[in-house]
This record gives C-alpha cells, sequence and structure tokens, in this order.
C-alpha cells in the first residue's frame, strides 16, 4: 500500500518535472524562433548606390506619395486630428533592390499600408488628415526617437500627429550582438505627439507597430508582460491584443478600459 503511494507520487512528480521541462524548452524554442524572425524582418536589402540618382528618385517618390495619400483621403465623422509623416532616404536603401528595377517606391507602398493601421481608430471616432510627407536626412536614420523628434520640432511645423519612419537601428548590430539586443521596432510618446517606426519585411507587421505607437499616442501603456518575457507568453494563447509588446501575439483587439482612454482623449483634440 505505502510502496503503491510512494510510486504513484514519484510517476506525478515526474509528470510534473517533464512538464517544466517542456514548458522552459518550447518556450525557449518559440523566442529563439521568434528572435529569428524579427532578425530577418529588419535585415534590407542594402545594396543601390546612394548616389545623386537614387536621392532624386526618393525625392520623386516621396512627393507622389505625399499627393496620393492627400488625395485618397477621405473625410470621416469623427474629431480631426492632423497628421504629418517624415520618411527617410535610408527606407529606400533597406527596400530597394539594385538588380530589380521594378521595385523603386516599395518603400512608399510600405508606408501607405503601415498608416492604414490607423483605421483601429478611425472606428471609434477619429479622423486623420495628412498635412505633409517631409523627408529627414539620412544621418537620422539609426537614431533614437528623442533625435528624431527634436530635430523635427525644430525644422518642421508640425502636426497634432507626427509620425516617423526609418530602418531599424539594430540592423547595424553583428549577428550575436542583434541576438543579444532586444530589437524594438517602434516607439510612442505617451499621450505624445511622436512616434518612430522601424520599417520591417513585413507589411502586416509594419501595420501593427504603428497602430501599437498610435495607441501609446492616445494614452495606452504596454501590456505586462515582463516576466514571462523569456518563456511563453500567457497572452498569446488566451488572449491576442493591440497593446502587447509580443509581436508574434499582437492584433487590433482593444479592452474596454482602453477604448475608453481612447475615446476620452478627444478631448485633446477638439
Ligand atoms: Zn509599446
Amino acid at each position: 500500500m505505502a510502496n503503491g503511494l510512494r510510486r504513484k507520487i514519484a510517476k506525478w512528480a515526474g509528470y510534473g518535472i517533464l512538464g517544466a521541462l517542456c514548458y522552459v524548452v518550447s518556450g525557449n524554442c518559440y523566442n529563439a524562433i521568434r528572435q529569428t524572425v524579427v532578425i530577418a524582418g529588419i535585415t534590407g536589402k542594402n545594396n543601390r548606390e546612394l548616389n545623386k540618382e537614387f536621392y532624386s528618385e526618393f525625392e520623386n517618390e516621396r512627393q507622389a506619395l505625399e499627393s496620393r495619400l492627400k488625395q485618397n483621403d477621405r473625410d470621416k465623422a469623427g474629431v480631426e486630428i492632423s497628421l504629418n509623416l517624415y520618411v527617410n532616404p535610408m527606407l529606400k536603401y533597406f527596400y530597394d533592390d539594385a538588380n530589380d528595377p521594378e521595385d523603386n517606391s516599395g518603400w512608399a507602398k510600405e508606408v501607405e499600408s503601415a498608416i492604414s493601421g490607423l483605421e483601429v481608430f478611425e472606428d471609434l471616432g477619429y479622423d486623420f488628415r495628412i498635412e505633409n510627407v517631409y523627408a529627414v536626412p539620412s544621418e537620422l536614420d539609426p537614431l533614437s526617437i528623442y533625435d528624431v523628434a527634436y530635430f523635427i520640432e525644430e525644422n518642421y511645423n508640425t502636426a497634432e500627429f507626427n509620425i516617423s519612419f526609418a530602418t531599424n537601428p539594430a540592423q547595424r548590430l553583428g549577428v550575436y550582438e542583434r541576438l543579444k539586443s532586444e530589437i524594438v521596432l517602434g516607439k510612442g510618446f505617451l499621450r505624445g505627439s511622436h512616434s518612430l517606426i522601424y520599417l520591417t519585411n513585413d507589411t502586416a507587421t509594419n501595420r501593427r507597430i504603428l497602430a501599437h505607437e498610435a495607441g501609446h499616442m492616445f494614452g495606452l501603456d504596454d501590456e505586462e508582460i515582463e516576466e514571462w518575457k523569456h518563456m511563453l507568453d500567457p497572452n498569446c494563447f488566451f488572449f491576442i491584443r493591440l497593446m502587447t509588446q509580443n509581436a508574434a501575439c499582437e492584433s487590433y483587439s482593444l479592452n474596454e478600459e482602453e477604448i475608453a482612454i481612447i475615446k476620452k482623449a478627444k478631448e485633446r483634440f477638439d
């Protein structure tokens, strides 16, 4: 009898240890795969020559993007927010393949589809009015949101929302450094008027990151997942949401508290 009980306890303890082991191993594998996907996403073509022709192409494409966005901008019911976009020539360097003359304006299409991520806020009663698409100097590309925001504040007439696009600074790190670094895909000031999006090779990711950073600008905070960072993120299993920091679990869903914050933010723009 006592022996049977001991065997039973040992058996269940065994299952417990096995389960915990699986959890840790699969969690680590999952994170390793995720990291590899993120690194692939931030690695650009980067093979164009940065000559006069390149910069004049960029300037033409920037102008075309600006007029296209203004033309397609439909008036929607809701509180209006003026919006400026700031684009960097290095985006073109990232997306353009020297061997493919057809893909020259690919970067502009990525910017355009990224800002369609704002739809989640349009559904909550906002109307974004695109005012300008400004070019910022290439040298600003690898820098932080603070450097970019200071430059913009000093050099341009800003809008209520100012969204900048650049390539990921982690692109310049070695493979080992990249694996160690916590790669960030975007930044937005909480209740602020600036955000910076590091565009990736994945259109859906760009769109979601932009919506997430705009969420910060409306006053939403990140969802707490810190303690799970190196394990499986439980948010991934139970709910998939806009303000999680786990790109693999992101969607556009917001909880009631977040919706209330976004709606209350209308007072800011009236
Ligand atoms: Zn965030």
